[in-house]
């Protein structure tokens, strides 16, 4: 009888720093996923993600991340290998920093909280990141705390931690059907014919959410974005200090991407923007050719280095979207023994040190002054993206 306090739902990062915590809170904790694990088509598993404080006027985001920061570095230390790399982030714009408000907010409020930002101009663009076009992009500033991290990876070494610790790991199980009664969830029915018991269920399954839950499909989809990677021909101008963790004017391009990746050999570029709604199951995930035409139109106007590098690698990866782009992280409203962590909104990443606890006191009823955010809501067809470097289409 495959019996425990806690059932998670889903291995992706949410879930697996949910498991992990509620363990260390001293519970008999079970995970399922349909695996293999790192599960290839999750949001979690790639080579790289960025971790940016930068949220324009978003106090808490700015904090939630400043504290996550501390949590990868710690972890750096306890998983025995540097999977996060403070690299620094380079915010550019096209036009002087005033202009735009998700730079201009985001250095301000930096400042204000403590932080150390650089403030750019084209000559010093050119002189310090000779890699990119500083007749285009003029003025911005660099953030000296942040990077990225290499989310697979550390998603991997959660899930071995997490078992070493005693969580009960089950791969090739999909959960298809809560048990129990409409008022009190006891457990999941999987695809694969399993029965899982619990007293809570936590459902962390991304953008196959709204799948088990129906009831979230009104105020969350799934959104496919486009991810290239690019070989280098002159690696050195792409790796730090010549270059960092960059966003492209990103609030107002979409356009954002990563220092040469040793390991991969590769540089990452990606879109930040609306993305196209997509079935998590049935979905074409492929990159269409005009979205590569884009691709080299960006890179000739900003790094004309790159301008030709070979295209290695395409992917098309799923956001989990709330309509207001915050996350969902909330016990169910109707339904007790079930609690949901999700709606990472294509920036759910890097807050990954403290996801872990924020889904355990959602399940442990605690009070936690971030969770306000991330409750149960109502959002409807009026409701807009709030996430301040998101790209969200031309106005
Ligand atoms: C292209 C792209 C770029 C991004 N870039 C960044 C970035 O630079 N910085 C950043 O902070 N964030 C970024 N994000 C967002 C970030 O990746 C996500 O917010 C985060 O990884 C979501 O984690 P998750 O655990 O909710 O979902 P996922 O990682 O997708 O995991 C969900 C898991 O649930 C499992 N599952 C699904 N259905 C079931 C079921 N029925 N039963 C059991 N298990 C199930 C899946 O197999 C999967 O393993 C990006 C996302 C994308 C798509």
């Amino acid at each position: 009888m495959n019996t425990s306090d806690i059932l998670v739902v889903g291995a992706g990062i949410f879930g697996t720093t949910a498991a992990l915590e509620l363990r260390r809170r001293g519970y008999a904790v079970t995970l399922i996923d349909p695996g293999p694990l790192p599960h290839p088509l999750a949001a979690s598993t790639d080579i790289s993600k960025v971790v940016r404080m930068e949220y324009g006027q978003d106090r808490q985001y700015m904090r939630m991340v400043d504290k996550a920061i501390d949590g990868f570095v710690a972890w750096n230390e306890e998983l025995g290998e540097t999977l996060y790399h403070n690299t620094g982030v380079l915010m550019l714009t096209q036009e002087p920093m005033e202009q735009v408000p998700y730079n201009w907010d985001s250095f301000r409020l930096l400042q204000a909280e403590g932080h150390a930002p650089e403030r750019l101009d084209s000559a010093a663009i050119a002189q310090r990141f000779p890699a990119w076009n500083a007749q285009r992009y003029v003025g911005g500033f660099y953030s000296p705390r942040g990077g990225y991290a290499e989310s697979g990876r550390i998603v991997s070494a959660l899930q071995s931690l997490a078992r070493r610790e005693g969580v009960l790991l089950h791969e090739g199980q999909t959960a298809d059907e809560l048990l129990g009664t409409t008022g009190q969830v006891t457990g999941v029915r999987t695809r694969e014919g399993t029965t899982f018991h619990a007293d809570h269920v936590l459902v962390a399954a991304g953008a196959w959410t709204q799948l088990l839950l129906p009831e979230l499909q009104p105020v969350m989809k799934a959104t496919g974005h486009p991810v290239f990677h690019l070989k280098p021909n002159n690696p050195t101008l792409f790796t730090p200090p010549n270059f960092a963790v960059f966003t492209a004017d990103v609030s107002r391009t979409g356009w954002y991407g990563f220092p040469f990746n040793p390991r991969e050999g590769v540089v990452k570029v990606a879109l930040h923007d609306p993305g196209n709604i997509l079935h998590p199951e049935q979905g074409e995930r492929v990159v269409y050719a005009d979205e590569i035409a884009q691709l080299r139109g960006f890179l000739a106007e900003t790094f004309p280095a790159l301008a030709d590098a070979e295209l290695v690698y395409t992917r098309r990866c799923l956001y989990c979207d709330t309509l207001d782009e915050h996350f969902w992280i909330d016990r169910h409203p109707r339904r007790a023994g079930l609690s949901v962590s999700t709606g990472g909104s294509g920036h759910g990443f890097k807050f990954a040190p403290v996801l872990g606890g924020l889904a355990a006191d959602v399940v442990e009823g605690k009070a936690n002054p971030w969770l306000a955010k991330f409750a149960w809501r109502t959002l409807d067809a009026g409701t807009h993206g709030e996430e301040a470097s998101r790209f969200h289409g031309d106005k």
